[in-house]
């Protein structure tokens, strides 16, 4: 169960995200059969934003659970959602075995107006923790920013929420992610000062392509330190050592962030079985 794992000090769970179209499942089962060789304690699956593709991360979720036979984390966004569409996700859920779920907000998609937004009838992560506590048995779990939500108006403020989403049963939190650990370092710091108990799973995306920067990493709203930046300017045109490089990365982050005790590592594997193996092989 993924509750018990927090009796060790340390555990290893992946990220990945469903297929985009139809045609696509076999691949990302196969994807998942590699992934299930490492022994994750689970693997948790994305939810398309305003909830588009939540059968596919419920399928997916449930093929992780009920084929491979390890536990399953499902993401749930509300930013697009009405109560009865959350509890048909629930409902699916229930049925496929899924008991617990990473409750979220979610950006807004591209093809919602900023009125619809601002009407929206979840307005946080901490409404939908809320209604699901009340319509459901699932377990939940949230997010968290080692260095702030974009939008949060300060630090103090995004971890006040965190409590609140605590003081509300979330189990555990996931970090966006991060590549400097003195920011997880000193998060992890200011959240225990604000009474935060629930295990802080450190998020770490391992960074293998020029297009990652301008894509995922500038949208989670990460900084890039030096160190990192210097890694692309070197290799830019040297699409292997890039990849190498940025494994090299992760595997150092991880490493340092066990020797200083935060042993629970999510790994963003963005699918990708063979730089995951990598990534495991030198961290065990
Ligand atoms: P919230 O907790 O609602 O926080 C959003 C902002 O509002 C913050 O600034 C916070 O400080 C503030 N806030 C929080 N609660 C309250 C409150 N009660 N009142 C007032 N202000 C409040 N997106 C997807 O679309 N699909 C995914 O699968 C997905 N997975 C993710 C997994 C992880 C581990 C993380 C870290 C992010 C993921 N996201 C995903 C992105 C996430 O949806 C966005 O970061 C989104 O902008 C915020 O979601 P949240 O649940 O953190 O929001």
């Amino acid at each position: 169960m993924i509750r018990d794992m927090f009796e060790k000090n340390s555990s290893l769970s992946f990220e990945v995200f469903p297929p985009k179209k139809d045609d696509e499942f076999e691949n990302c089962y196969k994807v998942l059969d590699s992934l299930a060789t490492l022994n994750p304690d689970f693997i948790s699956v994305t939810y398309g934003a305003g909830g588009s593709r939540s059968k596919k991360t419920v399928e997916i979720a449930s093929y992780i659970k009920n084929n491979l036979k390890i536990d399953a984390m499902a993401h749930m966004t509300c930013v697009g959602s009405t109560q009865d569409d959350i509890l048909s996700v629930a409902g699916a859920l229930a049925e496929a075995g899924i008991d617990h779920v990473l409750a979220l907000r979610g950006d807004k998609p591209a093809l919602m107006s900023q009125e619809q937004f601002d009407k929206r009838i979840f307005d946080h992560a901490t409404d939908l923790i809320h209604f699901l506590n009340k319509k459901t048995n699932l377990n939940i779990s949230a997010s968290c920013y080692p260095e702030k939500h974009p939008e949060a108006i300060s630090m103090d403020s995004d971890i006040a929420f965190m409590k609140m989403k605590q003081d509300m049963g979330a189990k555990m939190f996931i970090s966006q992610l991060f590549f400097d650990n003195a920011d997880f370092y000193r998060f992890v710091e200011r959240t225990q000062r604000a009474g935060i108990t629930a295990p802080i799973v450190a998020g770490i995306m391992p960074i293998t392509s020029a297009k990652q920067i301008g894509t995922t990493v500038s949208l989670s709203g990460s900084s890039v330190p030096k160190q990192l930046a210097d890694i692309f300017a070197k290799y830019a045109d040297d699409k292997d050592a890039l990849r190498a490089a940025g494994i090299d990365y992760a595997i150092n982050q991880i490493l340092d962030l066990k020797k200083c005790g935060m042993g629970h590592i999510h790994i963003y594997c963005m699918n990708k079985p063979k730089m995951t193996e990598e990534i495991c092989q030198a961290i065990n």
